[in-house]
């Protein structure tokens, strides 16, 4: 926990659960995936964490923004943000939304479809697009695959279509599945896709640009790579398939910027057994799938959980959160273990929120409230 945000909660003792985040973490993170990979163009992914705050910040730092919706676009402008700096990376748009953001002056937009190709030639003429490949999410603790991208063989197609149909097909872009902690999957998807670059520059498409999507890891419970690991073999993948004549390079890093910046409180609200004898306790919070932890859906993101107690002796425990859904119950088979003296009322820090919880947090299920978040 930075020292910002321990201050912040010691000083203010805001009413839990609540987000505190960082900002100079978040210009922090910034900056060091800048310093590993001074090749690309960094287009944070707004949807990580959408707050004024976060994009203010980045706007600050001369970021550009992957923007998911005509929504996320308007938020980048109101901050700020340059239409210029801003791509339409959501390869599932509805057509007035292209035609909102290419009014407002987006020009970049993905797609991985016939149908969707067919929407920005009308709602977008002339504009920049890339077509998103479908890649292996090996690795990632949170995959995306199947849902986006294509074959390589009909992105060839596309691409080659585009062109003909008033469009500048102008890169193509891959994402490895977010929490990607095994430096392969860029390493196994910039070679597949340097296939597809070669092929279509010699076919005359004028290609310029390769976007490798988000991923970088935060650690959570376990150590991760560091951003310099991902760097290097990124780079040295980009050299291997393209030799001297590497592409413009965009990167689309969500997790990696905002998570480690965020510390959410919380309220220990019950500690109870099944069975007296049982030596697993039930903790129950005051936050849970519902306020805000969506990726504890399959015990994916594992958050790493410090409490007052802490040194003095642990055992096992399931955490859930408050609502009267079982759904909500966040981990009960990682093997969590929690102090002994741990009882209602006392406040618990979970680390590395600062990514997809504030917007994934419902509107009022059982009557609570969204999660607040704070920025400092
Ligand atoms: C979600 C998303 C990202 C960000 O992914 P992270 O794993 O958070 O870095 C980047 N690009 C696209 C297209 C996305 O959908």
């Amino acid at each position: 926990m930075t020292s910002k945000i321990a201050r912040f909660l010691r000083e203010q003792a805001p009413p839990t659960p609540c987000l505190v985040v960082d900002l100079d973490r978040v210009a922090a993170s910034y900056r060091a995936l800048e310093r590993a990979l001074p090749l690309a163009r960094i287009y944070y992914a707004v949807k990580a964490n959408p707050a004024a705050e976060v994009l203010r910040t980045l706007v600050g730092l001369g970021s550009s923004f992957d923007a998911a919706s005509e929504e996320e676009v308007m938020a980048c402008l109101a901050v700020g943000a340059e239409p210029a700096k801003i791509s339409y990376g959501n390869t599932i748009k509805k057509e007035r939304s292209i035609r909102r953001a290419f009014e407002a002056g987006v020009r970049l937009f993905a797609f991985d479809s016939e149908e969707e190709l067919e929407k920005l030639a009308r709602a977008a003429p002339g504009a920049q697009v890339y077509c998103r490949i479908l890649v292996e999410n090996e690795g990632a603790d949170w995959p995306l695959s199947r849902k986006f991208g294509c074959t390589v063989e009909m992105a060839r197609d596309l691409m080659l279509k585009a062109a003909g149909m008033g469009l500048d097909p102008m890169g193509l872009s891959f994402h490895v599945g977010s929490q990607q902690t095994n430096t392969i999957a860029y390493e196994a998807a910039i070679a597949k896709v340097a296939m597809l670059f070669t092929d279509l520059t010699e076919r005359g498409v004028n290609l310029r640009m390769l976007n490798l999507g988000g991923g970088f890891p935060a650690r959570y419970r376990k150590p991760v790579p560091g951003i310099d690991t991902f760097g290097n073999a990124i780079h040295q993948a980009l050299v291997k398939a393209f030799g001297n004549a590497i592409p413009e390079i965009v990167v689309e890093p969500g997790r990696f910027i905002v998570a480690e910046a965020g510390v959410l409180a919380a309220e220990v609200v019950l500690v109870s057994r099944k069975a007296k004898d049982d030596p697993v306790r039930w903790v129950y919070l005051d936050v849970g799938r519902f306020s805000g932890l969506a990726e504890t859906e399959g015990e994916a993101i594992k958050y790493r959980i410090t409490t007052p107690h802490d040194g003095k002796a642990k055992g096992p425990v399931a955490i859930a959160g408050p609502t009267c859904d079982s759904v909500d119950t966040m981990y009960e088979k990682s093997g969590y273990q929690l102090p002994q003296a741990l009882k209602a009322g006392d406040q618990v820090l979970l680390h590395a929120t600062g990514a997809y919880t504030t917007t994934y947090s419902s509107v009022g299920f059982n009557g609570f409230a969204p999660l607040k978040d704070y920025y400092v």
